[in-house]
């Protein structure tokens, strides 16, 4: 499933693409994604002005104050394409622009989704009204960890997992940051010490940073017809190595199951603080 620094790595390498392009029309093959695709009409004949994340949502932007909201799911993948180039399986909606450029929309297992909205009224959507802050952004701060989990019984890797707290924070990088700030997966959400909150905003942020670094060395694969996401090749410290020697004191990692999700974790690095 494409992560926050996956759709982050899409959204890269569509803007220079698209941004700017104005689109003329919009084909799609019958088949039903999660949703009913929302009725495009309202966005013919206007130009994309800017593409923007927001959690996990790509946000495509036009000139008339519309924006059209697009969910991956778990297999969509976007593509730039010539008009000309032939339609490839699984692909499910075609919006072609002006430039002879189209932006196709594949999806094996049609669980992505698409909708719009008026761009001024994005923060009270039903799909962003409750969502936690970015993990990039500033907001996402020691003291607004420590705050949102003051009353949190569930354990610290749920609760960062939790998008009401925080957004894009998934299975791999809630491991690999608790890892690197040292705290037990397990630990009660509302139990840490100031400094571990510190830590832990610190470490979500590098780790998701990197996650988007390494991806944009590969940006080109999105938007080739076979795009393939070799970003995911960027090396985990602790997830998927249970019973293999920690990096850094050579005890074996372990493998738990919080909230119906596989955790690793250290116990030796990782103690109960
Ligand atoms: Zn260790």
């Amino acid at each position: 499933m494409p992560e926050l620094p996956e759709v982050e790595t899409v959204i890269a390498g569509l803007k220079p693409q698209i941004t700017g392009a104005k689109l003329v029309s919009v084909s799609n093959s019958g088949k039903n994604l999660r949703y009913p695709l929302p009725n495009f009409s309202i966005l013919l004949q206007q130009h994309i002005q800017s593409v923007e994340r927001r959690a996990k949502y790509l946000l495509f932007h036009f000139e008339n104050g519309q924006t059209l909201i697009w969910h991956l799911g778990m297999t969509g993948q976007f593509h730039v394409l010539a008009q000309h180039q032939a339609k490839t399986k699984h692909e499910h909606v075609t919006l072609a622009f002006t430039d002879g450029n189209t932006l196709r929309y594949r999806d094996t297992r049609r669980f992505g989704y698409a909708g719009l909205c008026r761009t001024n009224d994005l923060d009270q959507h039903p799909w962003f009204a409750k969502l936690g802050v970015e993990p990039l952004l500033d907001d996402f701060s020691d003291d607004y960890l420590q705050n949102i989990l003051k009353t949190r019984k569930t354990s610290i890797k749920q609760a960062i997992m939790d998008n009401h707290v925080v957004v894009g924070v998934g299975n791999i990088y809630a491991s690999e940051s608790l890892f690197r700030a040292g705290i037990n997966p397990t630990q009660v959400a509302n139990s840490l010490k100031p400094k571990q909150y510190a830590l832990l905003v610190q470490h979500i942020k590098t780790v998701l940073a990197e996650a988007i670094e390494a991806g944009g060395s590969t940006i080109s694969d999105f938007v080739k017809a076979d795009g393939k996401p070799g970003y995911f090749a960027h090396s985990f410290q602790v997830y998927g190595r249970d019973k293999q020697p920690c990096l850094v004191c050579k005890k074996p990692i372990e493998k738990i199951v919080l909230g119906g999700r596989a955790s690793f974790f250290c116990p030796h690095c990782q103690p109960f603080k």
